[in-house]
């Protein structure tokens, strides 16, 4: 198949391309490299099935294709809180440009939103059909409600224009190429350096951490599996740790002389827990995550380690 993969040559978009490829498709990735590098895809750049087009989702594009992943979007706190004025039209306008693009296609439609849209979250674990807790007019508000209004968009292109849609809300995700300010990266890199591990205030907030292979694995389930078609499924990995749980895996699976310190929390608003109930994703879609915290960190410490000599 032909297919776009806009935020591909980000984290997860340049390992879903990657996967395509392998898989026999045609990619062509759309990224304007505000947060994505030449150096995720440099491995694939010379694929002949692969071309690399420098775009802003906010203005109109114009491809024909069978099916779009929209990944594009800065996705870690420190990069949106520092750019909301990109951020909130990239999920509001740039859904908009590709729905019309997919329409006129008649092309699959992936629309990647996140946990995020459920806010700092009353119900534990988040079923798809919790409506979350989130503050509108908050600092997170230029990444978490334009993520909302981008579902919004994209089923009223379901009911409306028949486009062949599909959300995915993605939880927490790392792995090689993660390097933003997230959790993960900042741990790994912090350990890895022998630097102080900073955990944010007490550290009891949670997360569950879904390796980038298994994230990969559940969006090309979401597109193709049949009748998904207007449906939504969470993707992340249910195994729910503390940040100061994290920060000490990391620290022993490392052998890392770090000292673990709390500092304050760079963001109001920070979600106190997080986990997906992944139960729908595993009927519909066949999909559960393979791989475990423990082998998942081990790969991504020994890029970091690769990268930094
Ligand atoms: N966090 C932390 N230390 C860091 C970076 C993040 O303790 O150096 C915490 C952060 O406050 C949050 C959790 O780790 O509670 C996950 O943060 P991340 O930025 O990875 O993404 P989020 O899940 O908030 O979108």
């Amino acid at each position: 198949m032909d297919i776009v993969v806009t935020g591909g040559a980000g984290f997860i978009g340049s390992h879903l391309c990657a996967r395509l490829l392998e898989l026999g498709h045609r990619v062509t990735c759309v990224d304007n490299l505000a947060v994505g590098s030449e150096e995720n895809i440099a491995d694939i750049a010379n694929y002949p099935q692969f071309r690399f087009l420098r775009h802003d989702v906010t203005q109109p594009l114009e491809l024909q294709t069978q099916a779009v992943f929209h990944l594009a979007s800065r996705a870690s706190p420190p990069a949106y809180l520092y750019y909301p004025l990109e951020t909130a039209p990239a999920n509001s306008l740039g859904t908009y440009m590709l729905l019309e693009m997919a329409q006129r296609s008649q092309a699959k439609f992936l629309m990647a939103s996140t946990s995020e849209i459920y806010g700092d979250p009353l119900e534990h674990p988040q079923r798809e059909e919790y409506w979350g807790n989130v503050n509108s007019i908050g600092i997170r508000s230029c990444y978490d409600e334009s993520k909302r209004f981008a579902e919004s968009l994209t089923m009223t292109y379901v009911r409306h224009k028949g486009v062949d849609a599909r959300i995915v809300r993605i939880f927490n995700c790392y792995g090689p190429r993660c390097d933003d300010g997230r959790v993960v990266p900042n741990f790994v890199g912090q350990a890895v350096r022998g630097e102080p591990i900073t955990v944010h205030g007490d550290g009891e907030h949670t997360r569950s951490l879904c390796y980038v292979s298994d994230m990969v694995d559940g969006l090309i389930a979401a597109m193709f599996t049949e009748n998904t078609k207007g449906g939504v499924f969470n993707l992340g990995n249910p195994e729910e740790h503390t940040m100061l749980e994290l920060a000490q895996i990391v620290k022993d699976i490392c052998r890392s002389s770090s000292p673990i310190v709390h500092i304050p929390s760079i963001s109001e608003d920070d979600p106190k827990r997080r986990c997906p109930d992944i139960s729908r994703a595993r009927c519909v879609l066949g999909w559960e995550p393979k791989v475990g915290l423990t082998e998942g960190l081990e790969e991504t410490i020994a890029w970091f380690r690769k990268r930094s000599k």
